[in-house]
Parts: structure tokens; C-alpha cells; sequence
């Protein structure tokens, strides 16, 4: 039996009115990698806000790790990167040790203490996988936005989460380093086993890395494998031919 890890159904979401999701429906089984791609605007953001309970549907029903409102337990085996941490407060009084330890938060029992030794390993390989061990002392305020990025997704991925959503997590890095994060990501999914959830305006990449692709445009327009994708019609009205294959990676 496969594992439903989240399930949308018929989801509605209005801000003032306007609807940035109508109709949303899909789910993500234990083990997927899911690219979800899309014009500006068209409700990415809101979807994985949803999806995390961060936003209460206006309509349908949203279903995380198989229950709705999820709250602290659930959160437990997720890791998430929001797409607006990018700007963080140069005063913000945290070096990027402590900012991948707070990750582990939602694994403490009350009291709820970051800095105990246990956590030491996990921390460390959480900076070395994203190679920012050596900046550890420094202030997160004072970073240039690739490594403030980094030490970000080192918080979402140290605590060796079931599922891990990342909304845009590449924007703020330079080529080599987004390799770096798509390589470990990989490796999260296929010897981790980590599902993976990645909003993404990367197209040229998502194809030879994601399982299945969602295309949202306030619905969902596309949801298939790469193969589907390649071979779908609308996708070609959307793309055009060549660009279709590019994504794809397949042909
Ligand atoms: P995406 O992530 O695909 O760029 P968003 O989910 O951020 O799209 O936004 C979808 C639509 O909802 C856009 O039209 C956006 O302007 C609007 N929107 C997003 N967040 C808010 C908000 N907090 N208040 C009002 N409108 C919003
Ligand atoms: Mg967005």
C-alpha cells in the first residue's frame, strides 16, 4: 500500500476575494520527488502554504501526514523552506550554528532546549552537506543571501525530515552551489528516502531530477511523470515543443 503522505482535495483559497487557488486537488505518495512549476503569481506559494496548514483552505480539505490542522507532531516530519526567509533582519541575533540547530526544535520534548551535545552530529553533517561549516560562528545578518540560503536549508534538512518542501530554495545561490544542493537533494530522496516537495522556477533542472511534475496556474493545469509531461498536447501549448523536451530530460 503506498503512503499518502499529503492529500489536497477540491481546495479553495481566496486573499480578499481574489482566487489564487480554485479546485486543487492531488496528493504526494511516500518516496516522491514533486516539481511544482508555474508563472509568477499563479498560487505556488499558497498551495505549499496550504498544504502545511499555514493558510486554512477557503474550501476542500487538506490532509498532512493523514490529518487536517496539523500541528507540532506532524511538523516533526517535515522540513520546510519558505519562499519569503529569504529577506532575514541583518540584526537577527543568530550565527548559522544556531540557526540549523533551531531545526531540531520540533524533535524536543518539553522543555524544549536547542545546544544539547545529542544534536551535535546531526548539525555537523547538516553544515558540512551544505559547506558552511566553515562560517559557523559567523552572524546569519551578516551574510551575503547564498549563504544565509544555505544555512536556511541546512535548518530544513537537519532533522532528517519524512518530507521536505522547499518553495524556490535556489534563487539566492550561485551554479555551483545550486549543484551542490541538487546533489544532496538526490541523495536525501534515493538513500534517505526523503519525499521531496520543490517549488522551482528551474526548469532546466527539475526534469532530470523530479519523479512527477505539477504545473499550477490557479489550478492544476498538468500533474504526471516526466514522460506524461513530454508527451502531453497542453503541455506543448504551454511550452512549445522544444522547450517541452529541454524539461523533460527523457527525449
Ligand atoms: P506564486 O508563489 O506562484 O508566485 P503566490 O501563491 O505567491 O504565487 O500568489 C498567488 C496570487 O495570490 C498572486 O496573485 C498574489 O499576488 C496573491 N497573494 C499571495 N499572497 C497574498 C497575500 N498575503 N495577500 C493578498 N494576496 C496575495
Ligand atoms: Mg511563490
Amino acid at each position: 500500500m503506498s503512503l499518502e503522505l499529503l492529500a489536497m482535495k477540491n481546495v479553495v483559497c481566496r486573499y480578499q476575494g481574489h482566487e489564487a487557488l480554485s479546485d486543487v486537488t492531488f496528493s504526494v505518495t511516500a518516496g516522491d520527488y514533486l516539481g511544482i512549476v508555474g508563472p509568477n503569481g499563479s498560487g505556488k506559494s499558497t498551495l505549499i502554504r496550504a498544504a502545511l496548514g499555514l493558510l486554512p483552505p477557503d474550501a476542500g480539505q487538506v490532509l498532512l501526514f493523514g490529518v487536517e490542522a496539523a500541528s507540532f507532531r506532524q511538523w516533526r516530519r517535515l522540513g520546510y523552506l519558505p519562499q519569503s526567509m529569504r529577506q532575514l533582519n541583518p540584526a537577527f541575533p543568530a550565527t548559522v550554528e544556531e540557526v540549523v540547530r533551531l531545526g531540531l526544535l520540533p524533535h524536543k520534548r518539553f522543555p524544549r532546549r536547542v545546544g544539547g551535545r545529542r544534536d551535535t552530529p546531526a548539525v555537523e553533517r547538516a553544515l558540512e552537506a551544505l559547506g558552511i561549516a566553515g562560517i559557523r560562528r559567523k552572524l546569519i545578518g551578516e551574510l551575503s543571501g547564498g549563504q544565509q540560503q544555505r544555512a536556511l536549508l541546512a535548518r530544513a534538512i537537519v532533522g532528517r525530515p519524512e518530507l521536505l518542501i522547499l518553495d524556490e530554495p535556489t534563487t539566492a545561490l550561485d551554479p555551483e552551489t545550486r549543484e551542490r544542493f541538487y546533489t544532496l537533494l538526490e541523495e536525501l530522496h534515493r538513500e534517505g528516502g526523503t519525499t521531496i516537495i520543490l517549488v522551482t522556477h528551474d526548469t532546466g533542472s527539475i526534469g532530470s531530477m523530479a519523479s512527477r511534475l505539477i504545473y499550477v496556474d490557479r489550478k492544476i493545469i498538468f500533474d504526471g511523470t516526466l514522460d506524461d509531461f513530454c508527451h502531453s498536447a497542453e503541455m506543448t501549448a504551454f511550452f512549445g515543443e522544444a522547450s517541452q523536451h529541454l524539461i523533460c530530460h527523457r527525449h
